[in-house]
């Protein structure tokens, strides 16, 4: 069996190694939970050497100082997960869970096995804990590393559920058997933090890829994808929709005479409407429907399933809620109005991106010539909504 104080030496180097490559990999770009995680593992690197330093005969401040660390640590990995997820955690709940901790060793400092078993218990809660925490889902985590995280949780917790039990199994517990309550949850620590440090800098990772691939697939005004998605994206819906013959409708949407708010109001203020227009469109689309910019002030919508008479109906909605909505910027009220064009996949033809696009825009032409501020469509197939 390995012995207790060989694995405590390891668990210190390990955490001492883990926070040194975190605070070194990361420069200055320290965030998202980064800073209070490498204050957990050097915590918990001095809980273990405070261990590892007292011998046979533990003295009370000894047992209640490395307790105390290893229950700071575990609040510093709960501090680090909630500012990963950029919700606050009160300061006060760290604060009484490392306060808990104090008090339960200090109570039971003469009573090792009801220091084992509260002891124990008090830190599998906390891991616990985190594994909740751990174990919420994140739109830029994929759901393997958060696993990853929450199964080294759990293991933590698991292994000082049974070191706890083992505590009340076996109170006067000696020689192999002892031995066994302190190795195990010990190898088990060292799977935590190891399995906990990569989960955790993998979150990172994941996180700055995600957001590097929103930033080259969206409008930075307007948060819409971009023309350069679009491609790649209506390529993708329309072969889906052959596929499975279903539907798949384009509205093109053009503000009328923006070139006059331009003029009149600035150019900031031209940016601002392009914003709010955004904001209006969005907030009648559904969770499958697509909004692109597709040029200056011109925007689509990819309407997934949806037959061309329900994509006119969507577009005259648009085009209400933006005609009756207030553009009030800076003090000013701007009338704005749009135009839209509607095409639908034609089910019977030898569909492509360009034809369905071409089409659109033929239709929003048409609805311009007409005098603007109204839908237009052409050649919508002939299913209906
Ligand atoms: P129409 O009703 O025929 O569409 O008239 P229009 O004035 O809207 O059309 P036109 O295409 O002539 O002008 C579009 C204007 O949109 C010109 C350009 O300065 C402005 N524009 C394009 N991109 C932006 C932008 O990012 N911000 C601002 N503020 N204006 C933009
Ligand atoms: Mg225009
Ligand atoms: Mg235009």
């Amino acid at each position: 069996m390995i012995d207790a104080p060989t694995l405590f030496v390891v668990l210190v180097v390990t955490n001492l190694v883990l926070a040194a490559s975190l605070w070194i990999g990361t420069g200055r770009t320290r965030r998202d939970g980064i800073g209070p995680w490498i204050a957990g593992l050097v915590l918990q690197a001095g809980s273990f050497a405070v261990f590892a330093m007292r011998g046979d005969s533990p003295n009370p401040f000894n047992v209640v100082a490395a307790n105390a660390l290893l229950a700071a640590a575990v609040a510093c990995a709960a501090w680090a997960l909630a500012s990963f997820r950029h919700m606050s955690l009160p300061l006060a709940a760290p604060l009484a869970y490392v306060g808990l901790m104090i008090a339960v060793t200090a109570g039971t400092v003469d009573t090792p096995a009801a220091r084992m078993f509260f002891g124990s218990l008090v830190l599998a809660c906390g891991m616990g804990g985190v594994a909740a925490l751990a174990a919420k889902p994140l739109a830029d985590v994929t759901s393997s590393t958060r696993g990853l995280l929450v199964g080294s949780y759990a293991l933590g917790a698991l292994s000082l559920v049974t070191r706890a039990s083992g505590a009340l199994a076996d109170p006067q517990a000696t020689g192999a058997h002892a031995s066994f309550f302190l190795t195990m949850p010990l190898l088990a620590g060292y799977a935590t933090v190891l399995g906990a440090s990569v989960a955790f800098l993998l979150m990172q990772t994941e996180r700055a890829d995600f957001t590097a691939k929103l930033l080259a697939s969206t409008d930075p005004l307007t948060g819409a994808y971009n023309r350069r998605t679009f491609l790649e994206i209506m390529e993708k819906e329309l072969s889906r929709a052959r596929r499975f013959d279903s539907p798949l409708s384009l509205v093109m949407l053009d503000l009328d005479h923006f070139k006059r708010v331009n003029d009149t109001h600035g150019h900031l203020v031209g940016d601002r409407v392009l914003q709010r227009f955004a904001d209006i469109v969005r907030g009648e689309l559904r969770k499958e429907d697509v909004l692109f910019r597709y040029g200056g002030e011109e925007f689509c919508v990819l309407v997934p399933d949806v037959a061309g008479a329900g994509a006119v109906t969507l577009a005259d909605r648009i085009r209400t809620v933006v005609e009756r909505q207030p553009f009030r910027i800076d003090g000013q009220e701007i009338p704005v109005t749009t135009s839209a064009g509607v095409a639908a996949r034609i089910e019977e033809g030898p569909e492509d991106v360009d034809r369905l696009v071409n089409r659109a825009d033929e239709a929003l032409y048409i609805a311009k010539r007409r005098g603007r501020n109204r839908v237009a469509s052409v050649a919508l197939g002939t299913r209906v909504a």
